[in-house]
């Protein structure tokens, strides 16, 4: 068994990835800002650092042999279309240290945990759009600095690869979603929004939507993303890999089946004004599927069930 490290280990992935490696036998250290909110610790050691900082970065990642490295400065539509020099500015220091780190610490394996939105926003202008392939990436053109700074750290990883031989991983995420993640206050993602909206809801209340609730997403179950970030982890394959389902609902739709799951059967949808993102985005499973022999297959019927009962058990106290 190895010694590990997850940054990021007070946030939603990480945590669970904390459960899931401890569950395969490994020694866990986790490091974040904060500890897990909703979940006690289950990591081995868990320290509290800040990766923007060298000093804390080769701190965290002594005497591991791999590093899981999922720590950013990040949240939902709303977080990352307005704060794009914090944004670049912490995650390009939390990668670039922590990297350098694990380098000069002999750690051998690393995994970068990267996502969908490094994908050209002119490949994601219509709804009804083509699931985006790894290769699409470039030319590149994300939409938001948090995208950028993604795609310079993937990049990073490949060159300290080539030239340090520290072989690197890299995950590209699309909509994880699932229990114990943050679902208000702001930096919350959609799934668990809409599951706090309609737990709070009142019978006969509408559920306001960003938009026209047309722009369409796919969404990954917690359990199978913390199984594929390990699968990827211990394969072969260094270059960047979608992990996410390819099953592209409109937040209406996924609006529909938390309001069905919930019961509250009686619930409207309101649009209003607020940020959306690109229009679509689907992830193409075909390199996942070639490389792992495996992909996600938890339905969004089932993962909502489980999210929505946690968050509905939180909003009621
Ligand atoms: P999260 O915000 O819940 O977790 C990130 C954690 O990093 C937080 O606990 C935060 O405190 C910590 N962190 C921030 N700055 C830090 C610093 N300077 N030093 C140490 N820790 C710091 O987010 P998450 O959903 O668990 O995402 C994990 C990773 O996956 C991130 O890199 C994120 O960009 C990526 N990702 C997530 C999704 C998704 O759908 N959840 C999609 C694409 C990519």
């Amino acid at each position: 068994m190895a010694r590990v490290l997850v940054t990021g280990a007070g946030g939603f992935i990480g945590h669970h990835l904390v459960t899931h490696l401890k569950a395969m036998g490994h020694w866990v250290r986790g490091v974040d800002l904060k500890y897990p909110e909703f979940t006690d610790v289950d990591a081995d050691e868990f320290e509290i650092l800040d990766l923007r900082r060298r000093e804390d970065a080769l701190v965290a990642t002594r005497g591991v042999d791999h590093v899981y490295a999922l720590a950013a400065d990040m949240g939902g539509m709303g977080f990352i279309s307005s704060n794009h020099a914090t944004i670049l500015r912490n995650n390009s220091l939390i990668n670039l240290n922590t990297i350098e780190a694990a380098r000069i610490n002999g750690v051998s394996r690393y995994l970068y945990s990267s996502s969908a939105c490094v994908y050209p926003e002119h490949l994601q202008a219509e709804a009804d759009i083509a699931p985006l392939k790894e290769e699409d990436a470039y030319p590149a053109n994300p939409q938001d600095a948090y995208g950028w700074e993604k795609l310079i750290s993937e990049r990073l990883c490949l060159y300290y690869r080539e030239e340090f031989g520290l072989e690197t991983r890299i995950v590209r995420f699309h909509n994880i979603y699932g229990p114990c993640g943050t679902y208000d206050g702001g930096r919350e993602k959609v799934p668990a929004a809409l599951c706090r909206k309609v737990a709070l809801a009142e019978p006969g209340d509408a559920i306001e939507i960003w938009g026209d609730g047309e722009q369409t997403r796919s969404f990954c179950y917690i359990d199978d993303c913390v199984e594929g970030i390990v699968r990827i982890m211990e394969s072969d394959h260094a270059e960047p890999l979608n992990l996410g389902t390819d099953r592209m609902v409109t937040i209406n739709e996924l609006a529909r089946i938390v309001i069905e799951v919930s019961g509250k059967r009686d619930l409207t949808l309101r649009h209003v004004d607020g940020p959306q993102g690109v229009r679509g985005r689907n992830s193409d499973n075909s390199l996942l599927r070639k490389v792992l022999g495996w992909e996600p297959t938890t339905s969004l019927e089932d993962g909502i069930r489980q999210t929505y009962a946690w968050v509905e058990k939180q909003v009621r106290g």
